[in-house]
């Protein structure tokens, strides 16, 4: 790579790029794909800690769960990029992928009333097209540091143990959860009050980039 392209990029994503929630010491709880198979348990769970949260989500689903969404924003969590269809960004041209990420912050800032750009490329891919697409259009990225494995087949104990075994190492991690079973709602439950007995705080989501 071009040393000069290989400095700025260096520079650009010290800032831009996030993994863990850095300075603020606490844990992050995000989500992706949806608001749950049970919505209402999930947000429920949240408000019932005051945990504020972050959720990524695609502009197809924002279109089509516009109620809960809103839902979600009143209770105070934050709705962030995740592509307009899941989109796979290996496989588009940088043309494609910038009209993805536009035409997804549309719909957020008309139906989540949000103009924080902050986007979690779907599958996590996170090549320099995706990088300049996002950061040339004003978008900072954040990734995730401990995730639970949703989709390997475990049952929900299994779940909560993942999640825990990842997550207690260290204080500043970001939480990946894809709320995708019935269940989700329960382990959530379980590990928040896991946390809180093990003193970890959360973070506000705008702790981490500001508003
Ligand atoms: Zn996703």
């Amino acid at each position: 790579m071009n040393k000069i392209i290989q400095k700025s990029l260096q520079i650009a994503s010290f800032n831009n790029i996030v993994y863990y929630t850095n300075k603020c010491n606490k844990q992050l709880m995000t989500f992706d794909d949806s608001i749950g198979v049970d919505p209402i348990g999930v947000l429920s769970v949240l408000n019932k800690y005051n945990v504020s949260s972050i959720f990524f989500l695609t502009g197809e689903y924002i279109m089509l769960n516009q109620a809960v969404v809103k839902q979600a924003v009143s209770d105070g969590h934050k709705i962030y990029n995740h592509s307009m269809n899941h989109d796979n960004f290996n496989e588009l041209s940088y043309r494609e992928i910038v009209i993805s990420i536009k035409s997804t912050q549309k719909l957020i800032e008309k139906i989540a009333k949000s103009n924080d750009r902050i986007i979690r490329p779907p599958y996590g891919i996170l090549n320099l097209k995706v990088i300049f697409a996002c950061l040339l259009n004003k978008f900072k990225i954040m990734m995730w540091s401990s995730r639970g494995y949703e989709f390997a087949g475990l049952n929900k104990h299994q779940l909560l143990q993942n999640y825990l075994s990842q997550t207690t190492k260290c204080n500043n991690q970001i939480i990946l959860m894809h709320p995708n079973m019935a269940e989700s709602y329960e382990i959530l439950e379980q590990l928040i009050i896991h946390k809180i007995n093990e003193g970890i705080e959360f973070a506000h989501p705008e702790e981490i980039y500001g508003k």
